[in-house]
């Protein structure tokens, strides 16, 4: 029983099936991925291992204080579990954890982008995916000046990367020649992708469902009963009509966003995961010529740009403030004044969709994996800032090692003691 279908849960779901388990699915939306997977950057970015949590986070955050367009903004609640999560974060900014950090992620990435052309391959999913690289842009001469060592570290994590002039960042997106303003240089990764993480998932459900899983939607999950080292008896949920029951499973699979910890922390479990709440803007093409089509990281300012088909995505911004998903303006604005100066008349400015979602982030950004101390009871979530770029390889590693298998790649999973 797979609990939560965002990118992490259905794609669970998907690889359980294929390892040839009886699948079920829990979660509180009418469909699939309607929280965090609704509306991301769309990007697969294998070429941005590195955590936020490095070396040079921390004068940076300070940096940022008190700005309202800062890209990681820090919101202080009285919540103990925002300060241990801060407090953590500055554990995995040494030098020596931000390097362990960044190989384990890029394994992994790197291994879950051959699962992803895999399963492509073999579903023939649709989901305005385009296989064109992600350009990072660097707007001052001081960050274009790290590129060559950011292709360096890639090239040794087995990420090619090449680092490019402004005039060969025009020519691999043209598109970017009316606002380059002060673009001073690129680094340019062939083998990162771009596309619909929503249509994705939603796409692949629909799949699990064929294939048999029984898809329980408008289920509250209230409280997981038993565990704490024996194992978990059973799911209560609260239904649409308002009705509790208890679902019942041989194992169960916490995919649940931000919202897992909670639910696990009364079996005696702490998932080190916190919302980190990030924005979007979704916008119809006015002029298709005059938008990227190659997926864009602008480095400078932390956004990142995808075009879906005859829309364009772009998202960004990072703020430590709890569960509010209230959609701020000042914090969609510089998103929108990015895009009308980057791409002047590429979008209905009249049309935009603003969206925000909560990253489910572990200080190291490195996903939980593994079994939990209760033998039946697996976690594949915390995925933060990438979750779209490790859901198919996270999904299929986990299910090897519901079988028994040895880990599939170089990771810190969390196996059976
Ligand atoms: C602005 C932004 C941009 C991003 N851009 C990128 C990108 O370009 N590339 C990338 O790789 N990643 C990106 N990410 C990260 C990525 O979107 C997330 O890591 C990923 O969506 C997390 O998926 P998930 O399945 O773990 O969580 P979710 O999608 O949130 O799924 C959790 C599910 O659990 C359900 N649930 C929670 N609590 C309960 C309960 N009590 N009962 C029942 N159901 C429950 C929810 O309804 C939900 O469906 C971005 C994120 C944001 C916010």
């Amino acid at each position: 029983m797979v609990l939560g279908a965002g990118l992490s849960g259905v794609t669970t779901a998907w690889y359980l099936q294929q390892a040839g388990f009886g699948v079920s699915i829990v979660d509180r939306q009418p469909g699939p991925a309607l929280e965090t997977s609704f509306a991301n950057g769309g990007q697969i970015s294998i070429s941005h291992p590195e955590p936020w949590a490095n070396p040079g986070a921390p004068l940076q955050v300070l940096r940022w204080l008190g700005r309202d367009d800062a890209p990681l903004k820090f919101r202080p609640t009285t919540d103990p579990a925002q300060w241990w999560w801060g407090a953590r974060f500055l554990l995995e900014c040494l030098p020596t954890r931000a390097h362990r950090n960044t190989a384990a992620i890029a394994a992994l990435a790197r291994w879950s982008s051959a699962r992803l052309h895999e399963l492509r391959a073999r579903t023939g999913l649709q989901y305005d995916q385009l296989e064109r690289g992600i350009l990072h842009l660097f707007h001052s001469p001081h960050e274009f000046a790290q590129a060559p060592a950011r292709a360096r570290q890639l090239e040794l994590l087995g990420i090619e990367a090449r680092v490019c002039s402004r005039t060969e960042c025009l020519a691999i997106e043209p598109a970017l020649t009316a606002g380059a303003g002060t673009l001073a240089g690129g680094l340019f990764a062939p083998g990162d992708e771009s596309g619909d993480a929503f249509r994705f998932t939603r796409e692949l459900a629909a799949r699990v469902r064929e294939n048999g899983a029984d898809l329980h939607w408008e289920c509250d999950i209230r409280r997981l009963t038993g565990g704490s080292g024996t194992r978990l008896e059973g799911v209560e949920v609260c239904d649409a009509e308002g009705r509790q029951r208890t679902l019942r499973a041989d194992a169960y699979v916490i995919c649940l966003g931000s919202y897992g910890p909670r639910l696990v922390a009364p079996l005696g479990e702490r998932l080190p995961i916190y919302p980190v709440k990030g924005y979007s803007i979704t916008a119809p093409l006015l002029d298709a010529a005059r938008a990227p089509s190659v997926s864009l990281t602008d480095e400078s300012r932390r956004i990142v740009c995808s075009r879906l088909g005859d829309r364009l995505r772009v998202a960004g911004t990072a703020e430590l403030n709890g569960f509010d998903t209230r959609i701020r303006n000042e914090r969609i604005r510089p998103i929108l004044e990015w895009v009308k100066s980057r791409f002047p008349g590429a979008i209905d400015e009249h049309q935009v969709e603003p969206w925000a979602g909560l990253r489910p982030a572990t200080p190291g950004n490195l996903p939980v994996i593994g079994r939990g101390r209760a033998p039946n009871l697996w976690f594949n979530t915390g995925h933060g800032t990438l979750g779209w770029t490790l859901a198919c390889g996270s999904a299929a590693a986990l299910a090897e090692l519901m079988r028994g298998r040895p880990a599939p790649v170089s990771f810190p999973f969390r196996l059976p003691r």
